[in-house]
C-alpha cells in the first residue's frame, strides 16, 4: 500500500481531517493490522473537541488517533512468535515497558512509562496500524468486528466490578451504577451476568435512548437524577431494606453523582470510581468514608490480560454477547466521523462504530 486513509489530528485545536498518510512501518517486535472496525471512545472526543485534558496531554501531533478496535493481521515483524497473517485481533490499547517498578510488580495497568495508542502513538482511526506482538489480542474469527471492537472498554466495565483477585462478591449483592454511559451500560449487562441481587442505575439527565438501554441491559430500575433530585439516594435506599447498595461503581464523572454514590453505600461498602471529573470536587470524607469503612477503587485501563481473558469468558455467552452488541446503536463509514462525533455528544448514541469506508 502506497499511501492509506486515516483520521489526522494535525492541528492543537478542535476537528481532524481524513488525509492520506505513509502506511505504518512496523518493528521487528510489532505486526500490522487492518482494520475492520474502530469504536469511537469518550477519550477520542476529548481529542477532536481538544479540550483542556487533550491540551495537556497529547504530546505528539500530528496523530492518527481511535484505539478501540477489530482488525485482521496483514504483517508480522521478524521477532513475532506468536501472532501469524490473517489473525483476527483486537488491541490492549496500554502499551508497557515491563521494566517500571509497577510491571515488575505485578501493576502493569498502571505503567509508569505507558504509551497508549492513539494518544502517545498512531492509532486506529486508519486503514492499518501498527501494535507490539504483545499487545494483540486473538479474536474468535466467528465475532462480529464492531463487536471485538468493544472489548476494550467493556473490560473498563468489567475492571470496574472486579479490581483485582479475590474482590467482594458480587453475587446475591445490590449495586447502583452511577452513569448510563456505554462503559456504565456494560457494566449493568456484566452485573447482571455475575448474579447480581438489584441493579440499580442512574443517568444525570432524561437521555430515552441511555434509559431504555440500561434497562434492557437488565437494570431492575433506572433513575433520572434530574427528575429525581434529593429523593434519588431515598429511593435507591429504601429498596434495600434501609440498608444501601453493597457496591456502587461510579461511571459519570459526576460530583453529584460520587457524592450519591457514597450516601447510597451500605457501611463497610465498596465503590469503584471510573468516571473522570473535570475539577477537584469536594466530599465529606468522615461521611463517605471513614465512618462508612467504604473500600474505594480507582480504576484506569485493564488489568493485563486478566480482565481480557474475563471479557472473553463473558463473551463466549450468546446471550450476553446479544445483549452487549445492543450497546452499539451505530455503525457508519469511517468517512463520516464526524457525525459519529455528534450523536455521541448529543447522548443519541451510545456506542459508534466505524467501518473502514473511506
Ligand atoms: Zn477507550
Ligand atoms: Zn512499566
Amino acid at each position: 500500500m502506497e499511501k492509506m486513509n486515516a483520521v489526522v489530528k494535525s492541528q492543537r485545536q478542535s476537528g481532524a481531517q481524513i488525509t492520506k498518510v505513509n502506511p505504518p512501518r512496523i518493528k521487528e517486535s510489532e505486526v500490522l493490522i487492518e482494520v475492520q472496525a474502530a469504536s469511537i471512545c469518550g477519550t477520542d472526543i476529548h481529542i477532536w473537541d481538544w479540550n483542556e485534558w487533550a491540551e495537556h496531554r497529547m504530546k505528539r501531533i500530528p496523530i492518527i488517533f481511535g484505539h478501540e478496535v477489530a482488525g485482521k493481521v496483514v504483517e508480522i515483524g521478524k521477532n513475532v512468535t506468536k501472532v501469524q497473517v490473517g489473525d483476527r485481533v483486537s488491541a490492549e490499547t496500554h502499551i508497557v515497558d515491563n521494566t517500571c517498578y509497577q510491571c515488575r510488580t505485578d501493576r502493569k495497568h498502571v505503567c509508569k512509562n505507558m504509551e497508549i495508542l492513539g494518544v502517545d502513538r498512531d492509532g486506529v482511526f486508519a486503514e492499518q496500524f501498527a501494535l507490539p506482538e504483545e499487545n494483540v489480542w486473538k479474536n474468535d474469527p466467528q465475532i462480529d468486528p464492531g463487536i471485538a471492537s468493544i472489548q476494550e472498554p467493556l473490560g473498563n466495565a468489567v475492571q470496574a466490578i472486579l479490581p483485582k483477585e479475590h474482590v467482594e462478591d458480587i453475587a446475591g449483592k445490590n449495586v447502583a451504577v452511577l452513569g448510563a454511559g456505554p462503559i456504565g451500560l456494560m457494566a449493568i449487562a456484566v452485573l447482571r451476568e455475575l448474579g447480581a441481587a438489584q441493579v440499580f442505575a442512574t443517568a444525570g439527565g432524561l437521555n430515552k435512548v441511555r434509559m431504555d438501554l440500561a434497562e434492557s441491559m437488565g437494570a431492575d430500575m433506572v433513575l433520572s437524577a434530574k427528575e429525581e433530585g434529593d429523593k434519588l439516594v431515598k429511593t435507591i435506599v429504601d429498596a434495600t431494606e434501609g440498608n444501601g447498595v453493597d457496591v456502587a461503581l461510579e461511571m459519570s464523572g459526576d460530583p453529584n453523582a460520587l457524592r450519591q454514590a457514597f450516601k447510597i453505600l451500605t457501611p463497610g461498602g465498596r465503590v469503584s470510581l471510573l468516571g473522570i471529573f473535570e475539577n477537584a470536587v469536594e466530599l465529606d470524607l468522615n461521611d463517605a468514608m471513614v465512618f462508612r469503612s467504604a473500600t474505594v477503587y480507582g480504576i484506569t485501563g485493564r488489568r493485563i490480560f486478566e480482565t481480557w481473558y474475563q471479557v472473553r469468558g463473558l463473551l463466549a455467552k450468546p446471550s450476553f454477547m446479544e445483549k452487549i452488541g445492543a450497546v452499539i446503536t451505530h455503525r457508519i463509514p469511517i468517512r463520516d466521523i464526524d457525525k459519529g462525533v455528534n450523536l455521541i455528544k448529543s447522548k443519541q448514541a451510545a456506542k459508534v462504530v466505524l467501518e473502514p469506508k473511506w
